[in-house]
C-alpha cells in the first residue's frame, strides 16, 4: 500500500496535518488511530442521559491566536463561553486566577484594585532565583496563598511537591491586578457549537483523509509506503523505550448523572485542600446545553493509565533530550503534538504547531 503521506494520531495536531494536506494540497493521506474514535484528548459525546460530556476531561477553547481560532472556526462555530473557576478554600469559593476578588474573599478585606500589587508585594518571598513551580508562586503571592490555593491542588495532581516541577507549572496561573475574574484573557474563547468532536469530523470530511481506526501504527505501518510520516503518539513508544520510559502523569474522570438541573456554583470548582480529586466540572455550565438532569466529573490524578500530563521535571526532560537527539536524525519523520513533544501543549498551541509544520512541509516538498 502506497500514501505519500500518513499521519498517526487522529487528535488535533493529526487533524490540522492531514485537513490541510487533503484540501491544500489536494494529495490522499492515511491518519492511523488506536482509539475507536478520532479527535485525541478532545473528544466529546452525550452519555446515557443525553448529555453533553468530555470524555477526557474539560476542554475549554481560548486563544489570542488569530490565525488558529479563524481556521477552527471553518469547521464549528462557537458559543461565547468565557471559562470561569472557583477554588474551595477554608470553607469558601474563591475566584481563580488571584485577583483582587480572590484576596478580599480570602482575607476578608476589601482592596481596591491599586492596593492589590502592594498587599501581594508585602506577601511575597524575595528569592535569589525563579528555578520551580513553588519559587514562582511564593515570589508572586508569598506562603499564605501557596499554601492555601498552589500546595496541595499540586501535590494531587502531579505527585511531587511544586518545588520538583519547572516554573512552567504555576507560571499557567497568572495574578491579575484587576477585576477580571475570567480563568483566561485570551481574546478568543468559547466552546463548539456542536461539541468537539463534531468539530474534529468536519476537519476530517474531505474524500482525500483516510482514517484507520482501532489500529496501532505499529500494527501496519511496516506494511504501507510512504515519503512523510507525522508522528503525535508518545515518542518513547516511536523509539521502543530505548532510552527509558517517558513519565507522563495520568487522571481517572470519573462522571456523575444528578437528578437536578444545577449542581454547583461554577463551571469548575477546585478543591486545592480537600478530598483526593483535584476538580470537579458541570458540563452543561461549558456547553449551555438545557437538560433536566446534569452530569459532573471529577478528576483523580494517577500515576499509571493514559498518557495526558507531560511531566515538566529535569529528569523527565533529561530522558526526553535523548529521544530528541534519535529525532533529529529522521528524515522522513516529523514529530509534532503534546505526547510526540512531550511539551505542555494546549489546544491552540497544537493546532499552530501544526499549521507551521505544514507550511515547512509545503515548501519543502511541494514547492
Ligand atoms: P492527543 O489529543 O493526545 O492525540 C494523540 C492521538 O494519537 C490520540 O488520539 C492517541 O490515541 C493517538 N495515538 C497515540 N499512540 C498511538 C499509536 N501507537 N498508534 C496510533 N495512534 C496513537 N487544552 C486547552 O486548550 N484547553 C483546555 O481546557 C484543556 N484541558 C485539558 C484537560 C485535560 C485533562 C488534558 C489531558 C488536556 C487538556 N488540554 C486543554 C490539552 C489538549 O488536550 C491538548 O492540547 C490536545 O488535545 C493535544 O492534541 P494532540 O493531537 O497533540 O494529542
Ligand atoms: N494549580 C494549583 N491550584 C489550582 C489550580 C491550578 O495549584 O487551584 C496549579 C497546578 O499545579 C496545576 C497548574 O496550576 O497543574 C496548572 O493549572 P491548570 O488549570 O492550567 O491545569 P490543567 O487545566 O492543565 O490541568
Amino acid at each position: 500500500m502506497k500514501f505519500k503521506y500518513v499521519v498517526v494520531g487522529a487528535g488535533l495536531a493529526g487533524l490540522t496535518v492531514a485537513e490541510r494536506i487533503a484540501s491544500e494540497l489536494d494529495e490522499k493521506v492515511l491518519v492511523i488511530e488506536k482509539r475507536n474514535h478520532i479527535g485525541g484528548n478532545v473528544y466529546d459525546s452525550y452519555n446515557e442521559d443525553g448529555i453533553l460530556i468530555h470524555n477526557y476531561g474539560p476542554h475549554i477553547f481560548h486563544t489570542s491566536d488569530r490565525d488558529v481560532y479563524l481556521y477552527l472556526s471553518r469547521f464549528t462555530q462557537w458559543n461565547d463561553y468565557q471559562h470561569k473557576v472557583l477554588a474551595y478554600v477554608d470553607g469558601n469559593l474563591v475566584p481563580l486566577p488571584i485577583t483582587v476578588e480572590t484576596v478580599n474573599k480570602l482575607y476578608n478585606l476589601n482592596l481596591d484594585c491599586s492596593q492589590l500589587e502592594g498587599f501581594l508585594k508585602d506577601k511575597a518571598e524575595k528569592l535569589d532565583e525563579i528555578k520551580t513551580s513553588r519559587d514562582v508562586a511564593l515570589s508572586k503571592v508569598g506562603r499564605d496563598i501557596y499554601e492555601k490555593i498552589f500546595e496541595n491542588y499540586t501535590k494531587k495532581q502531579w505527585g511531587v511537591d511544586p518545588a520538583e516541577l519547572d516554573t512552567s507549572v504555576i507560571s499557567r496561573i497568572p495574578v491579575r491586578y484587576n477585576r477580571d475574574t475570567r480563568y483566561f484573557a485570551d481574546r478568543y474563547q468559547g466552546m463548539p457549537r456542536h461539541g468537539y468532536a463534531r468539530m474534529c469530523e468536519n476537519m476530517a470530511a474531505n474524500k482525500n483523509i483516510k482514517i484507520m481506526l482501532n489500529t496501532d501504527y505499529k500494527e501496519i505501518i511496516g506494511l504501507i509506503e510512504y515519503d512523510i510520516l507525522f508522528y503525535t503518539g508518545p515518542v518513547d513508544y516511536f523509539y521502543d523505550y530505548k532510552h527509558g520510559r517517558l513519565s507522563y502523569r495520568s487522571i481517572r474522570f470519573e462522571f456523575e448523572t444528578v437528578d437536578k438541573e444545577e449542581y454547583q456554583e461554577a463551571p469548575v470548582v477546585n478543591y486545592p485542600n480537600d478530598y483526593d480529586f483535584t476538580r470537579i466540572t458541570e458540563f452543561k455550565k461549558l456547553t449551555w446545553q438545557k437538560h433536566g438532569k446534569t452530569t459532573i466529573c471529577k478528576e483523580y490524578p494517577c500515576s499509571e493509565g493514559e498518557p495526558y500530563y507531560p511531566f515538566p521535571t529535569k529528569e523527565c526532560k533529561a530522558v526526553y533530550a535523548l529521544y530528541e537527539e534519535e529525532m533529529k536524525k529522521e528524515r522522513n519523520v516529523i514529530f509534532l503534538g503534546r505526547l510526540a513533544e512531550y511539551r505542555y501543549y494546549n489546544m491552540d498551541a497544537v493546532v499552530r504547531r501544526a499549521l507551521d509544520v505544514f507550511e515547512e512541509v509545503k515548501n519543502r516538498y511541494e514547492g
